[in-house]
């Protein structure tokens, strides 16, 4: 269909979007409306973890579609179970909560941490996040956001989120008083440009956090479930968290989030947490299907040694061209430009011919890499070979 034949001004305006309408994936491709098809290295935002349209997924969800779609969050569902099971098998969490969408995780994160400050802390509510943090578009998560601009928006914040500097032990330590109950992060900063925190520094936070009795959180909406070449990226560091947020990755392309944490914190009396569609079966038998998958021998070696393949391929074209290097984990990457050419090489990247490629420049001196983790070499060196021929067009 034209572009032109689709109701494009009924959607509310939020973001200038291309004139495009994506119909149809598969793997590492996506197809538009003329039919042209694109290498995915955005892959919904690091969301479809095994790429467009996954069989296993499509499989959980035709047939839990035809068995039980939403009982209420006032029932167990099988799935539900399942799922939780799973999680709790593959980390160091004994808790569960599912929501869906990696805001509401971090919301009832933000809340179990105070519920837990009531009743253990003298009330403490106040949870140290970072500058250049990211962690949802809800009026908390984005009060606990360190964007540049966030805090003037929608105005008034919600109160309770000092920020201290990633990798900077005494800045957080100067912001510790009687009325904090946590301090939270991302393991790599995702919308901040690929900012890993060093093991040390989660090491230091561990230590610092259990000697003043605070909560450690990690947000995992981005850098969990495979994307860092380990299950969750907090195990890189060796460290054990009391509460995580999942979402992205986790339900490969469907909405799905979650929320968990160590037994002795999970303090939610009857009433306090739900939600609607929370845990529905249909959703959770797909994030079990991805899960599952994740889990499989071999996948998350495969994901690690395609992680180090990219690292390689990258240095080597920052070396040719001149840039700054490249930083991540697994297949969550930047190459650093050293200069603000990444939203222009995201434009002719896309409008290449006869194929275009999709990637994202998280700041304008960086381009960020999340393909499918399922990914192969044959297409990280198609994308290479189409960046290095829009790096000679400009
Ligand atoms: C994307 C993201 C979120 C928000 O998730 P939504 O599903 O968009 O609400 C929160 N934290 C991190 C680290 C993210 O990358």
């Amino acid at each position: 269909m034209n572009f032109n034949e689709y109701p494009i001004d009924s959607l509310m305006y939020i973001t200038n979007r291309p004139e495009i309408v994506f119909t149809h994936g598969k793997g590492s491709w996506i197809y538009d409306n003329n039919g042209k098809r694109y290498l995915d290295f955005i892959q919904g935002w690091a969301v479809n973890s095994l790429g467009h349209c996954n069989d296993g997924m499509i499989e959980a969800l035709n047939s839990q579609a035809k068995l039980l779609i939403n009982p209420s969050p006032a029932f167990y569902n099988e799935p539900m179970a399942k799922l939780a099971g799973l999680l709790t098998q593959h980390s160091c969490f004994d808790k569960v909560f599912f929501a869906n969408s990696g805001a509401e995780a971090n919301e009832g994160a933000i809340k179990l941490a105070r519920k837990w400050g009531k009743k253990f802390k003298d009330g403490a509510f106040e949870i140290i996040t970072f500058d250049h943090s990211f962690h949802g578009r809800t009026l908390a998560t984005m009060s606990a956001s360190g964007k540049p601009g966030w805090d003037t928006i929608y105005s008034p914040q919600v109160p309770g989120f000092p920020k201290a500097d990633l990798n900077d032990i005494a800045s957080v330590e100067k912001l510790i008083n009687a009325k904090t109950v946590a301090v939270m992060l991302e393991p790599i900063q995702g919308e901040g440009g690929v900012i890993p925190a060093t093991r040390e520094f989660m090491q230091q936070l561990r230590e610092l956090t259990k000697k003043h009795n605070l909560l450690l959180i990690v947000d995992e909406v981005q850098s969990g479930c495979g994307r860092a070449g380990t299950l969750f990226a907090y195990q890189l560091s060796g460290i054990e968290p009391d509460i995580m947020t999942l979402g992205k990755g986790i339900g490969g392309g469907v909405p799905l989030a979650a929320l968990l944490s160590k037994v002795e914190i999970a303090v939610f009396e009857a009433g306090d947490q739900g939600g609607t569609y929370n845990g529905n079966p249909l959703m959770t038998a797909v994030g079990y299907s991805v899960i599952s998958q994740l889990t499989a021998p071999g996948i998350l070696e495969g994901v690690r040694a395609r992680g180090e393949y990219l690292r390689a391929k990258l240095l080597e074209l920052s070396e040719e061209r001149g840039f700054k290097g490249e930083r991540g984990e697994g297949l969550l990457r930047a190459l650093l430009l050293g200069k603000d050419i990444g939203n222009q090489i995201v434009e002719k990247a896309r409008q290449m011919q006869p194929d275009g490629v999709l990637l994202n420049a998280a700041r304008p001196n960086l381009l960020r890499f999340m393909p499918a983790l399922n990914v192969t070499t044959e297409e990280i060196d198609q994308m290479l070979a189409m960046l290095r021929s829009v790096l000679d067009s400009l």
